[in-house]
């Protein structure tokens, strides 16, 4: 009797872990690390989904049917927040039909919320302009210590809407948090060499992660957030880096290498290519990753021994 029992039970366990898990939740994001961080704080409870790919300009993504049509039945979404997603998102939001996700419902997440912003701009600025980070700078995801909030606020959003699952939501995002600072501990402790270095990158993104590991934005390749370089820009930046002596401009995977290695050339330094969101390059599947190949990438080419413009 002993035997059977216990047999059944094993039965029992053998169908629970084969069962595929039921997600609570189906969150949509419109950032690769925003989905990670949802995974992360969901776990079983919920499936997440980025809109934009990590390899794609989170400023300008196609407002595609396909994108509307995914997040048709979420029951949140993350966006995040500070017009990032300004220029496709209010068009992608509504098309989708789903009255649970539109901005001023609970299903709605603007996840900037608690960040604390930087290059907040003075006075008043228009898209109009050209520049593109009207409300102060978006990126602040290439912080890690700014996804521990996001983990945080997304326990708490998952709660509300999932009450009978909060103790798990609570838990995860807690765990996240050690392992964000475990992690955090090692990359400092990379970057602690280049402390007070210059460096170049693409775009005005970097500053978060600049200002987390002590490392000096010396310039950009685009004149203005949003505004392609001109040969002129790119000749006056590659002299200024040459007599200063910085030697590194960083770029993403959907911004110009062609540009980048020309300054970089021009200046005696080095481009190297960065995912500053998750699923950018190979091997940064999720904000975890992410943060080891950025830290590793950025310390070697500021270490020098990148081996000339790549
Ligand atoms: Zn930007």
């Amino acid at each position: 009797m002993k035997s059977l029992i216990r047999c059944m039970w094993v039965s029992v366990l053998t169908l629970l872990s084969t069962t595929p898990a039921f997600a609570d939740l189906k969150v949509a994001t419109s950032l690769t690390d925003l989905a990670s961080v949802a995974q992360f704080v969901g776990g079983k409870h919920v499936t997440a989904q980025s809109l934009c790919r990590g390899y794609e300009d989170p400023h300008f993504v196609p407002a595609k049917p396909s994108l509307m049509k995914a997040i048709q039945h979420a029951n949140v979404f993350v966006s995040v927040g500070l017009e990032l997603d300004g220029g496709w998102l209010p068009l992608v939001l509504p098309g989708s039909r789903n009255p649970k996700i539109q901005p001023g419902t609970s299903g709605f997440v603007d996840a900037s919320e608690g960040i604390d912003v930087l290059e907040k701009p003075v006075g008043t600025v228009s898209r109009a302009e050209g520049d593109i980070h009207p409300l102060g700078n978006p990126h602040y995801y290439a912080d890690p210590k700014n996804l521990e909030i996001v983990a945080d606020k997304l326990a708490e959003v998952f709660s509300r809407l999932d009450p009978a699952n909060a103790a798990d939501y609570a838990a995860n995002a807690k765990a996240f948090d050690e392992r964000m600072e475990t992690s955090l501990a090692k990359w400092e402790k990379q970057m602690a060499p280049y402390k007070g270095a210059s460096i170049v990158t693409y775009h005005k993104n970097f500053v978060y992660f600049a200002n987390r590991f002590g490392l000096k934005l010396f310039g950009n390749v685009e004149p203005k957030p949003g505004i392609p370089p001109t040969p002129r820009h790119l000749a006056e930046l590659a002299d200024a880096m040459k007599k200063a002596g910085v030697k590194v401009v960083a770029y993403q995977p959907y911004y110009s290498a062609a540009a980048s290695r020309q300054l970089a050339s021009k200046a005696g330094g080095v481009a190297v290519e960065i995912a500053t969101e998750a699923g950018g390059l190979p091997g940064t599947d999720d904000v975890f990753s992410k943060f080891d190949v950025l830290v590793s990438s950025v310390a070697k080419a500021l270490s020098g021994k990148s081996g000339g413009a790549q």
